[in-house]
């Protein structure tokens, strides 16, 4: 095989694989998984055939996949991978851009206005925001945040950047008591401490409790609040907590994370759930969850202009002053791939009414699944207001045994989490994939799992 051959065959494999993901059960079986044991060679001492790397990926690792990428996966808030989006995946790894500068790649810089500007426009937030594709949420959360935090020291008269966080004026950081465990992390990050935060109560569906927002704060205050709370899908008062913040200090910034949940945004039909969203300085967002673009995509916006390029931008000698967006001094990562390209091709294709419907459809089938297990002994535990069902059949105990089951059986996959402290089974409906057709089927295999446990059980 020569290279262009073993690209060919790369190519089919691949495809071959999306051709088969309709059918195919969301779980690899036992066999698949302990076939992965090939993979434990020792590391060859001289070349080997290319196209034999590609046969072992594509003998043992393909079968032991998870099929998230097609209608039966419910798991996390993973998402799927449209076609467009992984087509531009292909040639952008063929064209093996670096999307850092543009003069590196002005193809990929010249994408990066128009999908900063699409998404901006989708998602109704503020025009001039600055946008920054990174690794993922977390990442997105953590950029938006160190933004804010040296906004919010810089007023206070310290350079953050330079001098560190040692002796700087303190930032009060406020949270909900369901922030997700990636904020957290990304506070640790960032120097502002994953404990070391106010955390507000939080009511039925994970929301802020606006009324325990704390009173008598003074110097900076960065509240990070949620669109899409993880496990319920439910969003904070944002109204109330952009009032309360302006009404206790003149030094504050509002962060969303809204990994998932900031594309409710899209959809007109979900108005009320985003009032006062668009008045946060920053959101961050998933491209690879409910964008349905390939890994790992995530987005960072921020409100204030130079807040990122504060933050992010380095100096070396041999970097030429540039026209057009430059990544690197913008976000953490100084090379990156053009993360940017299949947001844009997504969008390019779908238009504003296709991202509508992408949120409407997904939460249409969340709905579905409700309905169909509250009318068979299920407890559904959230108002299902976008793409997310809390579930528990009977007791925790019950539940977990139910999840096992589910994920024996294969056809579908979902998990388990915990809600108020007990264990619950999540459903998340992220695929593009997933027909109402499909979620009726999926509720009705949760039902069948659900009927073959023991009764002691
Ligand atoms: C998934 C998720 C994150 C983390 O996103 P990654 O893309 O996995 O880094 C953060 N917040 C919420 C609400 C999420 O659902």
């Amino acid at each position: 095989m020569n290279d262009i051959e073993l690209l060919h065959e790369a190519a089919r494999l691949a495809v071959e694989y999306v051709a088969g993901t309709d059918g195919r059960p969301a779980t690899p079986d036992a066999a698949a998984l302990a076939g992965l044991d090939a993979f434990d060679e020792p590391l060859p001492d001289g070349p080997t055939d290319p196209s034999d790397a590609l046969r072992l990926l594509s003998e043992v690792a393909d079968p032991a996949t998870m099929v998230s990428t097609g209608p039966n996966y419910y798991g996390f808030v993973n998402g799927a991978t449209f076609p467009v989006a992984l087509g531009a995946a292909f040639l952008v790894n063929a064209w093996d851009q670096n999307a850092a500068l543009p003069v590196m790649s002005p193809a990929a810089a010249k994408l990066h206005d128009v999908a900063r500007g699409w998404l901006l426009d989708v998602l109704r937030l503020p025009g001039h925001a600055d946008v920054g594709f990174v690794t993922g949420a977390t990442v997105a959360n953590a950029s938006c945040m160190a933004a804010a935090r040296d906004e919010l020291l810089e007023r206070a008269g310290w350079d953050a950047k330079s001098d560190g966080l040692f002796g700087a004026p303190p930032i009060t950081v406020v949270v909900g008591e369901n922030t997700h465990s990636t904020v957290r992390k990304s506070l640790g990050l960032i120097g502002l401490g994953s404990d070391r935060v106010v955390k507000v109560l939080t009511d039925d569906q994970g929301r802020i409790d606006h009324t325990e927002l704390p009173t008598h704060l003074s110097g900076p205050v960065l509240v990070c609040a949620q669109a899409g709370e993880v496990n319920t899908g439910a969003f904070d008062p944002f109204d109330e907590i952009a009032d309360w913040l302006a009404a206790t200090t003149d030094n504050g910034w509002l962060h969303v994370d809204g990994a998932f949940g900031l594309w409710a945004l899209a959809d007109p039909s979900r108005t009320h759930l985003v009032a006062g969203l668009h008045r946060a300085d920053s959101w961050a967002t998933d491209g690879h969850k409910w964008l349905n673009v390939t890994y790992d995509c995530g987005i960072a916006i921020v409100a204030r202009e130079g807040a990122l390029r504060r933050t992010f931008s380095s100096v070396a000698g041999y970097l030429p002053p540039e026209r057009g967006f430059e990544a690197m001094h913008h976000t953490p990562q100084s090379s990156q791939r053009a993360r940017q390209v299949e947001v844009w091709a997504v969008l390019r294709t779908l238009g504003r009414s296709g991202v509508a419907e992408l949120v409407q459809r997904a939460s249409d089938g969340a709905q579905l699944i409700a309905e169909q297990l509250r009318g068979a002994d299920f407890d559904v535990l959230n108002d299902v207001v976008i793409n997310q069902v809390l579930l528990r059949y009977g007791s925790a105990a019950t539940t977990e045994a139910l999840i096992a089951e589910i994920q024996r059986d294969g056809r579908i996959w979902c998990g388990a989490t915990q809600w108020r402290g007990e264990t619950a089974m999540r459903v998340s409906v992220s695929s593009w994939k997933t027909t109402l057709d499909d979620a009726a089927r999926a509720a009705d295999v949760i039902v069948e799992c659900a009927r073959r446990l023991t009764p002691h059980e």
